[in-house]
């Protein structure tokens, strides 16, 4: 990881000109974290990763002075980054262990990707917008992070080929579970989605057996929908 040896130089998302990650984006994550632990995140693992991940360069440039209020913000393709408070509860829900194998809906950005690496968690992603497929699967790289398969596809079937996992995040709305998400899903594993058409539910599913699953439900969010591939 580059991360900690600053000041780098860094070509952020969609400009050529160069943005550093400085010692006043460090004391800006600072203030975000603090934030969500106030709005009661308390992983370590999860608070740390937000101190050291650049959101800024995530997003274009001209969002560099607000990428750390705790919002959404539109990263192309009609889509957007989540609000950190949501990346952070996640994030927190997916109880990641170092090595755990992590299956990711809806790469976007690579924000929520660059997080769960940095938990130590083998993340595999997948997303459908080539558009931004293509332009995260080479800024991760720049910014020193190796996620462990980025994919271009539907996630509404998850990736079998890589299956099973100890855990899987859906980033976008799903209107139903997808049954071959819950499929992928290790005994004892957590699937984390959001789930509703306008608003969503988050949802924790915990598998206990080949065949039965724990629900527990959390508050309302509201996400960028998960759409289904029309190919
Ligand atoms: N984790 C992202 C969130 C991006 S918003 C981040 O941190 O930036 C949700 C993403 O899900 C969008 O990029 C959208 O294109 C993608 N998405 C929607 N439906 C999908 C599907 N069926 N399969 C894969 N990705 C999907």
């Amino acid at each position: 990881m580059l991360f900690g040896s600053f000041p780098l130089i860094f070509t952020n998302r969609k400009t050529t000109v160069p943005v550093k990650d400085t010692p006043k984006h460090q004391g800006l994550r600072n203030q975000l974290v603090t934030q969500l632990e106030a709005k009661g995140i308390t992983d370590k693992n999860v608070l740390e990763a937000i101190r050291l991940i650049p959101r800024h360069l995530f997003l274009n440039s001209s969002f560099e002075d607000f990428a750390y209020q705790d919002k959404a913000f539109p990263i192309g393709a009609g889509q957007t980054i989540s609000q950190p408070y949501t990346v952070a509860f996640q994030s927190q829900l997916l109880q990641v262990k170092k090595d755990d194998k992590v299956l990711e809906i809806g790469t976007g950005s690579g924000y929520q990707t660059a997080v769960l690496c940095k938990m130590g968690a083998k993340v595999y992603s997948v997303e459908r917008q080539n558009e931004l497929f293509k332009s995260t699967s080479l800024l991760l790289p720049k910014l020193g992070i190796r996620a462990k398969h980025l994919s271009f596809g539907d996630g509404y079937k998850g990736l079998p080929a890589h299956a099973p996992f100890d855990s899987i995040i859906v980033t976008a709305g799903a209107p139903i579970i997808p049954q071959p998400l819950m499929a992928q899903l290790k005994i004892g594993g957590r699937l984390v989605i959001p789930v509703g058409e306008k608003e969503q539910i988050m949802t924790l599913l915990i598998r206990k057996n080949e065949t039965q699953f724990e629900k527990h439900e959390f508050g309302d969010f509201k996400f960028v929908p998960l759409l289904e591939n029309k190919n």
